[in-house]
C-alpha cells in the first residue's frame, strides 16, 4: 500500500469513529471530549467555552489554535459536533463507493465528514512539517438548533478574521459566499369568546382574523432573493366557542436586510390591519435569527478558498444559500466566511450518505486550504 493509500484509509477509519460517537445535540459532552483530546495531541492549546453554560447543556464550543511561524493572516476552520435525531448508535455500512447508516439513524456525515477532513488537514501539515501562519479551529455545538452555540460563541478566543466552515452539502468546491438574513415571526391573535348558537355577537372570531389577515399576506417565494412563510397556526377550544385566541409561526427571509425589512413589515400590517378591523388586538414578536453575509469577489477568504479548489484540480462555484449555518454567525462576528460544500446527501434523513471519494476531496481541500493561506493567500 502506498502513503497515499495509508492516508486515504485513515481518514476514512477517523469519519467511521466518529460517526458512532452519540452526538445529538444538546448531548455533545463524549465527542467534545473526544475531539479535545485530538487536538491537544496534535499540539494545539484547546479551550472549551462558556455555551455549555449559557445554554445549559454542558457542553461548550471547543476552541484550538496552533500559533504558527508564519507571519501571514490567521484563519480558522470551522464545523458542527453535534447531529440530529434520530441520531444515537448510529452503524456506519459501506456501500459500494458510499458509506450510509443501516437504515435506522442518520449517518451523521452533517457534520462529521467536516470534522473529519479537519483533522485529516492538521495531521498531514503537522506530518509534513509545513511551516504556517496561526491556525484556528471551533467545533461548534447546537447547530442544528437553530445555531445556539456559535451565536453564544466566546467569540472574542478567536483571532482569525477569515473563515471556513465546513457544512454546505454542495459538491466538493462549491463555495457558499452569500446567506440570507432571517427573522422569525410569532403572533398572538387575542378575540373575545362568546357562545357560538346564543350570542355570537359578543364574540371577536379570532381564527377570522387570522385568516383574513394570512389569506392577504405575500407568502412563498416573494423574488429572487426573499421568501416567506406561514408555518404555524393554532387556535380554538371547541366547535360551538367563538374562538377567543390563535397563535401563528412564520418567517421571511432575504438576502438583503431592506427586503426582509419590507416583506416582514407587510406581514405584520396585514396582521394588525385585519385585527383593527375586527377589533382583536395582536401581540407580534419579530426577532432576527441570523444575519445576512456577502463575500466580495478577491477578498482574502474567498481567494484562499478558490484557489485550494483548482489546487485539487476543481473549478471553484460561488454560490448563494436559502438556508442559514454558522458561516452567518461568524461573518455576523466579523470573521469573513465562506461555507465550504462537503458533498453530504440526503441529510437529516435515513438515507444520509457520503461518498468515499468526496471524503478524500474534501479532506485534500483543507489541507491546499491550509497551504495556500500559508503562503499569505497567494
Ligand atoms: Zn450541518
Ligand atoms: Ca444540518
Amino acid at each position: 500500500m502506498t502513503e497515499s493509500n495509508g492516508f486515504y484509509q485513515e481518514m476514512i477509519d477517523q469519519f467511521l469513529k466518529l460517526v458512532r460517537i452519540d452526538s445529538v445535540s444538546g448531548e455533545e459532552r463524549e465527542i467534545a471530549d473526544y475531539l479535545a483530546g485530538e487536538l491537544k495531541e496534535l499540539g494545539m492549546e484547546v479551550f472549551e467555552d462558556h455555551a455549555g453554560v449559557v445554554l445549559g447543556t454542558g457542553t461548550g464550543n471547543l476552541i484550538a489554535s496552533w500559533p504558527g511561524r508564519l507571519e501571514v493572516p490567521a484563519f480558522v476552520l470551522v464545523a458542527h459536533m453535534d447531529t440530529v435525531v434520530p441520531g444515537k448508535g448510529v452503524t456506519p455500512v459501506i456501500k459500494g463507493d458510499a458509506i450510509y447508516s443501516s437504515g435506522d439513524t442518520i449517518l451523521g456525515a452533517d457534520d462529521k465528514a467536516g470534522i473529519a477532513a479537519i483533522l485529516y488537514a492538521l495531521r498531514r501539515i503537522r506530518k509534513e512539517n509545513i511551516s504556517h501562519g496561526p491556525i484556528e479551529v471551533v467545533f461548534t455545538v447546537g447547530e442544528e438548533q437553530g445555531l445556539e452555540g456559535s451565536k453564544s460563541l466566546e467569540k472574542d478566543r478567536v483571532k482569525a478574521r477569515i473563515g471556513f466552515v465546513l457544512d454546505s452539502s454542495g459538491e466538493v468546491g462549491t463555495l457558499v459566499v452569500q446567506g440570507p438574513v432571517q427573522n422569525q415571526i410569532e403572533v398572538i391573535v387575542n378575540g373575545k369568546a362568546a357562545h357560538a348558537g346564543i350570542n355570537p355577537e359578543d364574540g371577536i372570531n379570532a381564527i377570522q382574523v387570522a385568516s383574513k389577515a394570512i389569506a392577504g399576506m405575500q407568502l412563498g417565494r416573494i423574488d429572487g432573493e426573499t421568501t416567506a412563510n406561514i408555518g404555524i397556526i393554532q387556535g380554538g377550544n371547541a366547535r360551538n366557542i367563538v374562538p377567543e385566541r390563535v397563535y401563528i409561526k412564520g418567517e421571511a427571509r432575504s438576502l438583503v436586510a431592506e427586503k426582509l425589512k419590507a416583506q416582514t413589515e407587510h406581514m405584520l400590517e396585514r396582521l394588525d390591519s385585519a385585527a383593527r378591523e375586527a377589533g382583536a388586538v395582536v401581540e407580534i414578536t419579530a426577532e432576527e435569527l441570523y444575519p445576512a453575509f456577502q463575500l466580495e469577489a478577491g477578498e482574502p477568504a474567498l481567494a484562499i478558498a478558490e484557489e485550494a479548489v483548482r489546487r485539487i484540480g476543481l473549478t471553484p462555484s460561488r454560490e448563494k444559500t436559502g438556508g442559514g449555518s454558522d458561516a452567518n454567525i461568524l461573518n455576523g462576528y466579523g470573521i469573513r466566511t465562506v461555507n465550504l460544500g462537503v458533498a453530504m446527501r440526503q441529510v437529516h434523513t435515513r438515507d444520509e450518505h457520503v461518498f468515499l471519494k468526496d471524503i478524500k476531496l474534501l479532506s485534500d481541500l483543507v489541507y491546499n486550504i491550509c497551504l495556500v493561506a500559508s503562503e499569505g493567500g497567494r
